[in-house]
């Protein structure tokens, strides 16, 4: 039997899972969205974000990675400009 908890972390990580895929991209918490950081020759662009304001979620950049690996793990493709292995 699940208790209160689990369910209120169930809920919680669905609810992140389902805001990482509507909307995958947050404002950056660096510069807080301007795209400008204070340098000492006045303003540069944002290192974290390079100037675009916004960041990739976490929830989904870890999506983006299970889906790579997935993908280049089921590739059935032969691959032409690698060597092939002894055993391939
Ligand atoms: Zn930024």
């Amino acid at each position: 039997m699940l208790t209160a908890s689990t369910l209120i972390l169930l809920a919680t990580l669905a609810g992140y899972a389902l805001l990482c895929a509507i909307r995958p991209f947050a404002v950056c918490r660096t510069c807080s969205g301007t795209g400008l950081r204070e340098a000492r020759k006045g303003m540069k662009l944002c290192r974290r974000c390079r100037g675009t304001r916004y960041r990739l979620r976490a929830g989904r950049r870890l999506r983006n990675h299970a889906r790579r690996v997935h993908t280049e793990g089921t590739c059935t493709r032969p691959t032409t400009d690698k060597e092939r292995l002894p055993w391939q």
